[in-house]
């Protein structure tokens, strides 16, 4: 897949561009990092971090949320740490000078055409998910990837026209072959490296992009014959994310589709503050964001969750730099620090100890 070799002796660091951003931003990742150095420590790996602006803090410095050091950063870099971007003091700006104008600018320059979101309860905290215990039965663990960069959201022709004396507005449904093929096979790929299980979620019984996909995504399972290929309509997945999520390993989908799937899946862990993502680009770099916000109602409180960005460290050490031992570190470090009844207030319960955002990276930390 993209994962880069391990670094041996004597090997350069792996280099990772840094961009904590906005709100809560700055507060996750600080703990994230004190991550990541445990686990350097513990694995003997060298990771080289380099701190970059992004968001409202870039536009208070230097007059745009992504500016050109940010960009060159991240492209001289094996990976991206993203936090978060956006507040409110910045929202009277011009949409393309806002804080969330960085995220589709660094979507944009590095071509990241998929966004793979995990959904993955953790056994200690199955009551808060919405869905029933019979339902989760012993957990979920399933990983949507969701192409980005096509479909509805760019297609031409966009917008309102004149056609035939009438007014109308158009979105375009696109996708080229590549472009299908391309996001398939990563997802072959990752299915490959867990339970090689691919569910292809479209619409191929109404849109003719739809059967298209069906029949690329089908035409590169001949390319993986030990990963069981199966299709799904997206009404249908809708609902079997609720009435049966354990079913899925990995769902692949197109951008629109995958847009309200991920966001339908990501409540079933039961917090924002757990969930990490990753987005991946063509030319092998991926960034890696907690799927919340800058969270601006409780940004410099030392209470928001950082598990999530947490979880990304182990995301991208597994998918990134192939090191899968250093990344199950991480998540058995979190499980055992929710194990010994450790939780931040958005996870709060009886009889657990709550702790502030500091307090969770180092207990964290001290269990790599
Ligand atoms: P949000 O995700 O920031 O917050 C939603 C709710 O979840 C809030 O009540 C918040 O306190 C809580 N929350 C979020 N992360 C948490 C954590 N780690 N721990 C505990 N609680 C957490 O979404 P929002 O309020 O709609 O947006 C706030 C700002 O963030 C806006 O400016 C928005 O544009 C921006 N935003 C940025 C991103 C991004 O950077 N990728 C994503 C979404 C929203």
């Amino acid at each position: 897949m993209m994962a880069s070799p391990a670094p041996g002796a004597g090997a350069r660091p792996l280099k990772i561009a840094v961009f904590a951003g906005d709100g809560i931003g700055p507060e996750v990742m600080a703990e994230a990092v004190k991550v990541l150095k445990a686990v350097e420590s513990r694995f003997g790996l060298a990771f080289e971090l380099t701190h970059g602006l992004v968001g409202g803090a870039a536009y208070d410095a230097t007059g745009h949320p992504l500016p050109p050091e940010t960009i060159a950063l991240a492209r001289s870099s094996d990976a991206v740490l993203f936090g978060a971007v956006g507040g409110d003091q910045w929202d009277h700006l011009p949409l393309h000078l806002r804080p969330e104008a960085a995220i589709l600018g660094l979507r944009k320059a590095f071509d990241l055409y998929a966004n793979l979101r995990p959904s993955v309860t953790h056994r200690q905290l199955l009551h808060r998910s919405p869905l029933k215990a019979e339902i989760l039965g012993d957990g979920v663990d399933l990983l949507i990837v969701r192409e980005l960069t096509g479909g509805l959201y760019f297609g031409q022709p966009k917008g309102q026209q004149v056609y035939e004396g009438v007014e109308r507005t158009v979105d375009t449904l696109v996708y080229t072959d590549a472009e299908i093929e391309r996001v398939a096979r990563l997802a072959f790929d990752l299915a490959r490296a867990r339970a090689r299980r691919l569910c292809s979620v479209d619409k191929a019984n109404v849109l003719a992009t739809g059967r298209r996909w069906r029949e690329v995504v089908t035409r590169v399972a001949a390319d993986y014959p030990d990963v069981a290929l199966s299709h799904m309509y997206v009404d249908n997945c809708a609902m079997q994310l609720i009435r049966n999520p354990r079913q899925f390993d990995v769902i692949v989908t197109e951008n629109t589709f995958g847009d309200i799937l991920t966001d339908e899946s990501s409540t079933i862990p039961g917090s924002i503050g757990l969930l990490p993502s990753a987005s991946v680009g063509a030319g092998g770099l991926a960034l890696y964001e907690p799927i919340h916000g800058s969270a601006p109602d409780i940004a410099g409180q030392g209470k928001a969750n950082p598990l999530a960005t947490i979880l990304c460290v182990a995301m991208m050490l597994r998918t990134s730099f192939g090191q899968e031992e250093a990344a199950r570190a991480v998540e058995e470090a979190v499980s055992k620090v929710l194990d010994l009844g450790y939780r931040t207030p958005d996870l709060l319960d009886s009889g657990c100890e709550t702790v502030g955002t500091v307090r969770m990276g180092d207990l964290v930390a001290a269990q790599i």
